[in-house]
């Protein structure tokens, strides 16, 4: 799969396929991807865990950027995907119910 190769080049941390700061848009479709099984339910917590790890490997590496910005770049996507995916969801079974008469 091709867009397994959107990993982190170090110690700068980024993409080494499309140069983008990681993780780069493509590496963020391949993790969900790889955490969502067959009925659409995600593995929020592996995700995370994953995104955590590259945190603190990237925040030894680069000593020297603000803490802030780099929990932001690493972290926050995760839970900005995991709100939308929520919402979605909401709005599917919401629908589904009124199409189904029931609530
Ligand atoms: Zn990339």
């Amino acid at each position: 799969m091709s867009s397994d190769l959107h990993e982190p080049a170090r110690p700068d941390w980024l993409c080494r396929l499309c140069s983008n700061p990681f993780p780069c848009s493509g590496y963020q479709e391949a993790l969900l991807r790889r955490h969502t099984q067959s009925d659409g339910a995600v593995d929020w917590v592996r995700i995370e865990n994953t995104m955590c790890r590259h945190f603190a490997s990237a925040a030894g590496d680069m000593p020297n950027a603000i803490c802030g910005p780099l929990h932001h770049r690493f972290i926050t996507w995760v839970r900005l995907a995991r709100n939308r995916t929520t919402a979605a969801a909401n709005v599917a079974r919401f629908t589904q119910a009124r199409t189904s008469g029931t609530r």
